[in-house]
């Protein structure tokens, strides 16, 4: 009998690639999601799989499910600035309520819990590279704390109920991912520039582009969330690829990759962007042997295809 996995916001950007790897697998994939940023489209291909079952709930509403689940892996927030930012009071639920009820459902089930953490708990980070034993530097009160204070909260009750409940949890947090599926229009740097340099229209580098982040591949960090989920592991690991940009270099290269007459314009940086962000992946690498084995370059050549492929 095949393992059920409950995926909150599976029909999203990093959702529908577990859904895919899971189901891939041999798992029972319940893909749970009220499409606030997802969407069927996303999903649509796995529509005949008689492994899968997709159900449009909102998780800050009490999750039920009729079967046995065997692991919860919690994928539900808006996730890029622009989205988090249009949504607030949602990003905040979700985090706080939806991962309540997703924790709930967990224990119920006595399943393994994974939470999809950030490197924004680390706000504009003090320390670089962030390791999991930084406590971070974030503003509660600015545009951004709606969605690091959430996944701030996440984290305590995720430990909370490890601690009180013994319910087998995990903590990924997530640092900057990027492939195919990203939303055309979701505000974030990688699909901006590539829909910017694909349109011709000029690159918008916030502030001077000096800004750092470090870009993972999605397949990485697949491969990366189900060696955790299988994992003993119940402390923080972050997820990403060390390999850091800052913005301005970035968007030359996706301008030079896809042989773009864009130009670049710089517009005002938005608040409390943090400065700098590379995860120290000391920790993903000893205890579950993982790291990132595509390159920047690779990674944007299969993304800039995929966006391609969209706008034929
Ligand atoms: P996304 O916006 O593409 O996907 C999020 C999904 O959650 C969407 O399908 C959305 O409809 C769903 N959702 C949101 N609120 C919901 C609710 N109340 N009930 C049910 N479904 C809901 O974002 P993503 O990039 O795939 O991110 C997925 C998760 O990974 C998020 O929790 C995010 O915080 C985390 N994460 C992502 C990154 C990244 O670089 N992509 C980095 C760090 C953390
Ligand atoms: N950014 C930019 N131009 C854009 C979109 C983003 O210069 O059109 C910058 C943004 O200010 C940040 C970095 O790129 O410094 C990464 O932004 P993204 O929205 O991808 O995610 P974040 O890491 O801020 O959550």
């Amino acid at each position: 009998m095949a393992q059920t996995v409950v995926i909150t916001g599976g029909a999203g950007f990093i959702g529908r690639h577990l859904c895919a790897a899971l189901l891939g697998r041999g798992f029972r994939v319940v893909c749970v999601d009220n499409l606030i940023t997802g969407s069927l489209s996303n999903i649509s291909e796995f529509a005949g799989n008689s492994n899968f079952e997709f159900v449009n709930h909102n998780v800050v509403q009490r999750i039920d499910y009729r079967d046995k689940v065997d692991f919860v892996l919690h994928f539900a927030s808006p996730a890029s600035p622009v989205d988090y930012m249009r949504y607030p009071i949602p990003t905040l639920k979700v985090g706080a309520m939806g991962t309540h009820n997703a924790l709930g459902l967990a224990k119920k089930n006595d399943a393994v819990f994974l939470l999809a953490s950030t490197s924004e708990v680390y706000g504009d980070p003090l320390v670089h590279p962030q390791h999991e034993s930084y406590w971070g530097n974030v503003n509660p009160v600015g545009p951004r704390g709606v969605y690091d204070e959430a996944k701030r909260f996440a984290e305590a009750i995720t430990m909370a109920y490890h601690r009180t409940h013994g319910i087998d949890t995990k903590i990924a947090r997530i640092f900057n991912t990027f492939g195919p599926h990203m939303r055309l229009s979701d505000g974030r740097a990688v699909p901006n520039f590539i829909g910017q340099a694909l349109a011709s229209e000029p690159l918008t580098v916030y502030g001077d582009g000096s800004h750092t982040r470090s870009f993972c591949y999605i397949s990485d960090l697949v491969d990366g969330i189900v060696r955790l989920m299988l994992s003993r592991i119940n402390e923080p690991v972050n997820l990403g690829n060390p390999d850091e940009h800052s913005i301005l270099e970035f968007a030359r290269l996706i301008i030079e990759m896809t042989g773009s007459r864009s130009r670049i314009v710089f517009k005002d940086l938005p608040p409390d962007d943090p400065r700098t962000r590379r995860p120290d992946i000391t920790r993903a690498r000893q205890l579950l042997g993982w790291s990132p084995r595509v390159s920047l370059e690779d990674g944007l050549r299969m993304t800039i295809g995929w966006f391609q492929q969209q706008r034929q």
